[in-house]
Protein backbone atom coordinates (compact mmCIF):
# COMPACT_ATOMS: atom_id res chain seq x y z
CA UNK A 1 0.00 0.00 0.00
CA UNK A 2 1.45 3.52 -0.75
CA UNK A 3 0.55 6.50 0.82
CA UNK A 4 -0.29 6.78 4.84
CA UNK A 5 -4.25 7.08 4.05
CA UNK A 6 -5.91 4.33 6.82
CA UNK A 7 -7.54 1.67 4.90
CA UNK A 8 -11.34 0.93 6.52
CA UNK A 9 -13.72 -1.96 5.67
CA UNK A 10 -16.04 -1.54 3.30
CA UNK A 11 -19.40 -3.47 3.66
CA UNK A 12 -20.81 -5.45 0.80
CA UNK A 13 -23.81 -7.10 0.54
CA UNK A 14 -22.52 -9.94 2.46
CA UNK A 15 -21.08 -8.11 5.58
CA UNK A 16 -23.62 -5.43 5.47
CA UNK A 17 -25.55 -7.04 8.62
CA UNK A 18 -22.36 -7.43 10.36
CA UNK A 19 -20.99 -3.82 10.42
CA UNK A 20 -24.62 -2.70 10.92
CA UNK A 21 -24.18 -4.37 14.15
CA UNK A 22 -20.85 -3.20 14.78
CA UNK A 23 -22.05 0.78 14.07
CA UNK A 24 -25.27 0.31 16.32
CA UNK A 25 -22.57 -1.37 19.02
CA UNK A 26 -24.46 -4.91 19.22
CA UNK A 27 -22.17 -7.13 17.68
CA UNK A 28 -23.85 -10.25 15.87
CA UNK A 29 -21.95 -12.98 13.85
CA UNK A 30 -23.98 -14.97 11.50
CA UNK A 31 -25.94 -18.10 12.43
CA UNK A 32 -27.20 -21.02 10.04
CA UNK A 33 -30.63 -21.33 9.90
CA UNK A 34 -30.22 -24.97 9.18
CA UNK A 35 -27.42 -26.77 10.94
CA UNK A 36 -27.12 -23.87 13.59
CA UNK A 37 -23.29 -23.37 12.94
CA UNK A 38 -22.20 -19.84 14.20
CA UNK A 39 -19.65 -18.53 12.08
CA UNK A 40 -16.91 -15.46 11.69
CA UNK A 41 -16.39 -13.89 9.11
CA UNK A 42 -19.20 -13.61 7.19
CA UNK A 43 -19.81 -15.98 4.33
CA UNK A 44 -22.93 -15.84 1.71
CA UNK A 45 -23.07 -19.78 2.05
CA UNK A 46 -22.73 -21.67 5.80
CA UNK A 47 -18.80 -23.10 5.67
CA UNK A 48 -20.08 -25.95 7.83
CA UNK A 49 -23.40 -27.50 5.33
CA UNK A 50 -23.02 -24.76 2.43
CA UNK A 51 -26.83 -23.43 3.00
CA UNK A 52 -27.76 -19.83 2.32
CA UNK A 53 -30.18 -19.74 4.87
CA UNK A 54 -28.03 -17.43 7.20
CA UNK A 55 -29.21 -15.20 10.00
CA UNK A 56 -27.39 -13.06 12.67
CA UNK A 57 -27.02 -13.70 16.45
CA UNK A 58 -26.49 -11.30 19.06
CA UNK A 59 -22.79 -12.03 21.05
CA UNK A 60 -20.87 -10.10 23.89
CA UNK A 61 -18.03 -9.46 22.54
CA UNK A 62 -15.93 -10.66 25.48
CA UNK A 63 -13.34 -13.56 24.86
CA UNK A 64 -10.13 -14.78 25.50
CA UNK A 65 -6.93 -13.82 23.28
CA UNK A 66 -6.11 -17.01 20.92
CA UNK A 67 -2.82 -15.61 19.66
CA UNK A 68 -1.45 -12.10 18.71
CA UNK A 69 1.33 -10.41 17.38
CA UNK A 70 2.77 -6.63 18.10
CA UNK A 71 3.59 -4.64 15.77
CA UNK A 72 6.42 -2.15 16.34
CA UNK A 73 7.60 -0.94 12.64
CA UNK A 74 4.01 -0.65 11.20
CA UNK A 75 2.89 -0.13 7.50
CA UNK A 76 3.02 4.00 6.50
CA UNK A 77 -0.72 4.24 7.05
CA UNK A 78 -0.33 2.87 10.95
CA UNK A 79 2.77 4.83 11.88
CA UNK A 80 2.23 6.69 15.11
CA UNK A 81 0.31 3.63 16.72
CA UNK A 82 3.03 1.48 17.36
CA UNK A 83 3.80 -0.28 19.31
CA UNK A 84 -0.15 -2.28 18.61
CA UNK A 85 -1.13 -5.02 19.45
CA UNK A 86 -3.14 -7.07 16.63
CA UNK A 87 -5.03 -9.98 18.56
CA UNK A 88 -6.87 -13.05 17.48
CA UNK A 89 -9.50 -13.53 20.18
CA UNK A 90 -11.83 -16.44 20.27
CA UNK A 91 -15.29 -15.48 21.40
CA UNK A 92 -17.21 -16.79 24.25
CA UNK A 93 -19.75 -18.21 21.23
CA UNK A 94 -17.08 -20.10 19.55
CA UNK A 95 -15.65 -17.85 16.65
CA UNK A 96 -12.45 -16.04 16.35
CA UNK A 97 -12.02 -12.32 15.27
CA UNK A 98 -9.11 -10.50 14.54
CA UNK A 99 -8.20 -6.67 15.48
CA UNK A 100 -6.58 -4.10 17.36
CA UNK A 101 -5.95 -4.49 21.44
CA UNK A 102 -6.41 -0.74 22.73
CA UNK A 103 -3.76 -0.56 25.45
CA UNK A 104 -1.06 1.59 26.81
CA UNK A 105 0.98 -1.30 27.90
CA UNK A 106 1.30 -4.04 24.95
CA UNK A 107 3.28 -6.26 27.05
CA UNK A 108 0.41 -7.43 28.70
CA UNK A 109 -1.19 -8.67 25.67
CA UNK A 110 -1.00 -12.34 26.20
CA UNK A 111 -2.63 -15.61 25.17
CA UNK A 112 -5.27 -16.69 27.18
CA UNK A 113 -5.53 -12.98 28.58
CA UNK A 114 -9.58 -12.29 28.88
CA UNK A 115 -9.99 -9.29 26.66
CA UNK A 116 -13.74 -7.22 26.08
CA UNK A 117 -14.90 -5.29 22.69
CA UNK A 118 -15.13 -1.50 22.63
CA UNK A 119 -16.04 0.24 19.31
CA UNK A 120 -14.27 2.49 17.77
CA UNK A 121 -15.30 5.67 15.32
CA UNK A 122 -12.75 5.35 12.55
CA UNK A 123 -14.83 7.23 9.76
CA UNK A 124 -17.81 9.49 9.86
CA UNK A 125 -20.47 6.48 9.13
CA UNK A 126 -18.36 3.38 10.31
CA UNK A 127 -17.06 2.06 13.34
CA UNK A 128 -14.68 -0.42 13.84
CA UNK A 129 -14.51 -3.29 16.17
CA UNK A 130 -11.17 -2.79 18.92
CA UNK A 131 -10.62 -5.27 22.39
CA UNK A 132 -9.39 -3.34 25.58
CA UNK A 133 -7.90 -5.92 28.34
CA UNK A 134 -10.60 -7.36 30.92
ZN1 LIG B 1 -25.19 -24.73 8.20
Amino acid sequence: MEGKERPVPVPTSITRRYWDSVNAEALAIPKCGDCGAVHFYPHALCPNCMSPNLGYVPVSGNGTIYSYTIIRSPQPAFKGMEPYAVVNVELDEGVRIMANVRTDDVEKVRIGVRVKMIYEQSTDDLKIPQFVLA
